[in-house]
């Protein structure tokens, strides 16, 4: 089934201890959808400027990712430059939103009626806009944000967030919307705006699924070359929700165990991510590739045969 997705497609420029590169393919959309295009169909929301290459509208089409809905404007895509200390903590240099700020977007009528919504990381005033245009209530929405939004657009968030299925945030971030340093008590207040579920990511640690009264913990897969963590994030959302989306998600599994499922393929994705840089670990994995990670977490998990 289908995912409507509306985010970021940027130039970064990203330094990390492995080194640095410049005006790199990136964006949370382009991570997200890069990761859920093998599991499930996806329409992509975005604004792009004049100096987008035509190699990387390509790598969208070569994925099957629809691209009818980004919108070229005059003017540059959206450049963001990040640098990582050696703990992986991003610390934001620039934000050039360039051809953010005159971006309108207008949804096709396919893409109004899909099954599944993502809000990805991107304005928060976009996002209510998309929510807007949805011509059938989507069956789930899920969504993210980051720092950059809680701070300038803290309002319209908060709008968006009371309409989510799934909020899917940082650690960092969670502590940052809600000025809860403890993290569960973080989560039960976004919980108590009426919320139904979140996702906390917490890096290196794993990520955290938190209703109000139910916690399921994943670790991260062990990788020994974290090279570039830009992406990571965005990369497990797009694995988490294409799973969801996948034609046999659903079929012989109860809803809860599929959205635990779906939380293993996020982790699997995000693996493949920040082992290079930018969008080259993401690009093209294989099925093969996608579920040999898949079982390794799954027995990571396993708690029968351990003596
Ligand atoms: P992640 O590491 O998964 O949190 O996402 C990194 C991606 O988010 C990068 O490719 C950036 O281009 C993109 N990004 C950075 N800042 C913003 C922002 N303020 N809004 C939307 N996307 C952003």
């Amino acid at each position: 089934m289908t995912i409507t997705a509306v985010g970021t497609i940027a130039y970064d420029s990203i330094s990390t201890e492995r080194g640095k590169r410049n005006y790199i393919l990136g964006g949370s959309a382009t991570y997200f959808s890069l990761a859920a295009s093998g599991l499930a169909k996806t329409n992509l929301v975005s604004v792009v400027g004049e100096d987008f290459k035509s190699s990387h509208r390509a790598l969208f089409s070569k994925n099957s990712i629809n691209i009818e809905n980004v919108s070229t404007l005059a003017g540059k895509t959206f450049h963001w430059e990040g640098f990582y200390d050696e703990t992986g903590n991003a610390e934001t240099i620039v934000t050039d939103l360039n051809v953010l700020q005159s971006f309108n977007p207008i949804l096709t009528d396919s893409s109004s009626r899909a099954p599944y919504l993502f809000l990805a990381n991107i304005d928060p005033d976009l996002q209510l806009d998309v929510l807007r245009q949805m011509q059938k209530k989507p069956k789930l929405i899920v969504g993210d944000t980051m720092n950059f939004w809680i701070e300038s657009k803290n309002s319209s968030l908060w709008q968006v967030i009371s309409q989510l299925d799934f909020l899917i945030i940082n650690e960092g971030e969670a502590q940052l919307l809600t000025q809860e340093s403890n993290i569960i008590k973080a989560s039960h207040y976004i919980l108590n705006k009426g919320l139904p579920a979140l996702i906390i990511k917490r890096g290196a640690y794993g990520s955290l699924l938190i209703k109000k009264d139910a916690y399921f913990a994943v670790p991260a897969l062990p990788i020994e070359n974290v090279t570039d963590p830009t992406g990571a994030g965005d990369s497990f959302a797009g694995g988490f929700f294409g799973y969801i989306a996948s034609p046999t998600a659903f079929t012989d599994l109860a809803p809860e165990i599929t959205f635990k499922k779906a939380m293993l393929m996020g982790t699997v994705m995000a693996s493949f991510t920040v082992e290079h840089f930018g969008v080259e670990g993401i690009q093209a994995v294989s099925h093969e590739e996608r579920i040999h990670r898949f079982r390794t977490l799954e027995n990571m998990m396993q708690l029968i045969n351990i003596s």
